[in-house]
């Protein structure tokens, strides 16, 4: 039996939409001190995931590595960066539920952080090919792609980030448990989420699952990739993608009608691009570290920066304000 809270809901979904869970939930939800004016806080899921490496990437592969059983497949094809937490995660718990990961990574700044990743790759049992731009990712992805069929069986092909609409259904989960956790008193209800943007599957997942469970929560998202589309139509059709899954696999439900001014997408804290770091996502990461938190520049720093400066002059009388915490090293 599944314990997910999408099947609770929607029970037509136990059958058709297979789940494994791969973390302890629910994640920890604590106040931060590092808030200047609205009361800050954080829902924790860098502690997400029992496997060798956690964060949100796990929430997407409890529901894309069951797909992939369910397709038949025995490898997933996807891309990433070199220093992808996404194509770690997959080699990783695909590993354990008897998939093999095939990765395409394009170059990112190099760094202590991006070495250390590229080791862990190493390590996964993953394959990985350099394709060094997106140019030539595109150009032999096809012959990648056929180069790792296994007799007739093709592989299963993810986009960057998981961020397909099966993988956004994490978030969707996600919401659900926050709204459990509100309704058992773990914090109040937010006027805000506030998350990192890489390959838009997270902010698209909570936006709709916030709608899904009745809470008026906006989703703050913001964007630290500059190399794909991801301001709020891209992400709103993502979410709308994964509106229309859900029905056509069973679940009833009134049509949310999400529209792209629901949620705030920023570009404000990317600087001058994936992977490089600001002045202003240091000082979070260090503020960060002294309430106990761990973060990286590439994501998780420009977010709380986004948070940290979300100040009531914009949002009068607004609060709490939640960060999302999607990083989990381990
Ligand atoms: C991938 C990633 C994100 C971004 O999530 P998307 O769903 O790709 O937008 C945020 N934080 C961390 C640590 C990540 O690895």
């Amino acid at each position: 039996m599944s314990d997910a809270l999408l099947h609770k809901r929607f029970p037509d979904l136990t059958d058709s939409l297979p789940y494994v869970r791969l973390g302890t939930s629910p994640t920890p939800i604590r106040r931060l001190d590092v808030g200047t004016g609205v009361p800050l806080w954080c829902k924790d899921d860098g502690r997400y995931g029992d496997g060798g490496w956690g964060g949100n990437k796990v929430r997407k592969l409890e529901w894309l590595l069951p797909e992939a059983h369910r397709r038949g497949a025995r490898t997933i094809f996807t891309v990433g960066g070199t220093g992808t937490n996404w194509g770690l995660a997959t080699a990783l718990y695909g590993r354990e539920q008897g998939i093999e990961t095939v990765l395409a990574l394009v170059d990112q700044p190099m760094d202590d952080h991006v070495r250390v990743q590229l080791r862990r790759l190493e390590n996964s049992g993953a394959t990985v090919h350099f394709t060094h731009t997106k140019r030539r990712t595109l150009l032999t992805a096809p012959w990648l792609y056929l180069r790792h069929m296994r007799g007739r069986k093709r592989p299963y092909y993810l986009p960057v980030g998981g961020s397909s609409p099966i993988g956004a259904l994490g978030y969707v989960e996600g919401a659900l448990e926050l709204a459990e956790q509100i309704a058992a008193g773990a914090m109040p209800e937010p006027s805000h989420i506030v998350t990192a943007v890489g390959s838009g599957g997270t902010a698209a997942g909570l936006a709709l699952g916030l709608r899904l469970a009745g809470l008026s929560t906006r989703v703050v998202g913001v964007v630290v990739n500059d190399a794909l589309p991801l301001d709020a139509p891209h992400i709103v059709r993502l979410a709308g993608r994964a509106e229309r899954l859900l029905r056509s696999r069973g679940a009833r439900f009134e049509p949310t009608g999400l529209r792209h001014d629901d949620l705030t997408i920023t570009t404000d804290w990317l600087g001058p691009g994936y992977g490089h770091p600001t002045p202003a996502a240091h000082e979070a990461q260090t503020l960060a570290a002294q309430d106990g938190l761990r973060l990286e520049t590439v994501y998780t720093a420009k977010a709380l920066a986004a948070a940290l400066h979300l100040d009531t002059a914009d949002f009068f009388g607004a609060g709490p304000v939640l960060f999302l915490n999607t990083y989990g090293p381990r």
